[in-house]
């Protein structure tokens, strides 16, 4: 019997098990189609593993679930259901299952608490998303209420790090800035963004949730999502800023008031994670995370996901 099968073993997340969980195996969808049920049973029937931690998405910005609402819809609820129902049938000991805290509904009271994660309609920019991972939280819950399984759920907030998507029409707000500033300094031009850059947000190092998930796995066993992300704000004009220092980028940056900036800002709550005793020193340090992605991307440019 294998310890610990990651699904979405490829994806960034997944990629940020390695260190910490060598000897666990890691699921891309080369290995296993896991829309296919048949394949996942193969799947499951060939590891037996213990305990499994689901990351396996269908993921994308807001252009990739705008224009796939459909295959996003069928990909992420195929996943999510054959790979619970597996875990059932094959008495996997302990599933962790991952949603995120933009599938909280549009109009949520803040800061963003797990008892609102069912409370209305989520963003129409991502609905279908949102509406699988919300699927996947009842699956849990209802297995648990049925079978007795022990399938928990957590909520990142943005996450950001090392294997990132870096496609500039549809990726997150920190790869998207380090990609721009990068490549306008490669072309010696000036670089533009949309809004003010007045927005906070929170982000959380993509490195501290295989830390975070070994942690609900010894000391979490709710039927209820637990909110695992860093809850620093931070406003994107200053990541600009720190991403520009890290390059030494010498042109102009230019916000563009014309284009919309967002919500001011989308805070999360995490007092159930540090409840349980997860200390909040134990996140990693925003500066030098951003400092390590920005280097990591420079030294694997071009050949990063989204560009080549
Ligand atoms: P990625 O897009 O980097 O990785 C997605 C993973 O899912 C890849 O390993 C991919 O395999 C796998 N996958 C996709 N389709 C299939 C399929 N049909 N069969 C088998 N495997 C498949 O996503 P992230 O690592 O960023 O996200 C991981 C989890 O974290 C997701 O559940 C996501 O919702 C959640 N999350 C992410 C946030 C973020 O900011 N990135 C924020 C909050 C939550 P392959 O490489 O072979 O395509």
């Amino acid at each position: 019997m294998n310890e610990v099968l990651i699904t979405g073993g490829s994806g960034m997340v997944g990629a940020s098990f390695k260190s910490t969980l060598p000897n666990a195996i890691y699921i891309s969808s080369k290995d296993f189609d896991l829309r296919e049920k048949e394949q996942v049973y193969t799947m499951f029937a060939a590891y037996n593993p213990k305990r499994v931690i689901h990351l396996a998405s269908r993921v994308g910005g807001v252009l990739a679930n705008m224009n796939n609402l459909g295959s996003f819809y069928y990909d992420n609820i195929m996943m999510n259901t054959n790979v619970l129902e597996a875990c059932r049938v094959f008495k996997v000991e302990k599933a962790l299952s991952c949603l995120s805290t933009c599938i909280y509904p549009d109009k949520s009271t803040y800061p963003l608490t797990e008892d609102q994660i069912h409370n209305g309609s989520p963003h129409s920019s991502n609905y279908t998303y949102a509406y699988t991972k919300r699927m996947l939280e009842i699956q849990s819950r209802s297995y648990r209420h049925q079978y007795g399984c022990n399938f928990i759920c957590m909520s990142p907030n943005n996450l950001f790090g090392k294997y990132d998507n870096f496609d500039l029409e549809d990726s997150h707000v920190i790869p998207a800035i380090i990609r721009k500033i990068y490549e306008s300094k490669l072309k010696n031009k000036d670089a533009m963004f949309w809004g003010d850059g007045e927005p906070l947000r929170e982000f959380t190092y993509v490195e501290d949730i295989p830390h975070i998930s070994m942690f609900l796995m010894e000391n979490y066993d709710s039927p209820e999502p637990i909110n695992i992300g860093n809850t620093g704000e931070i406003a994107i004009r200053e990541i600009v800023n720190k991403v520009s220092d890290y390059f030494k980028f010498k042109n102009k940056i230019i916000w563009d008031r014309t284009k919309p900036s967002g919500r001011l800002r989308k805070p999360s709550d995490n007092s159930k994670l540090l409840n349980l005793g997860w200390d909040p020193k134990n996140y990693s340090d925003f500066d030098e995370s951003l400092v390590e992605t920005c280097k990591w991307f420079e030294k694997a440019y071009p050949k990063v996901r989204g560009i080549e």
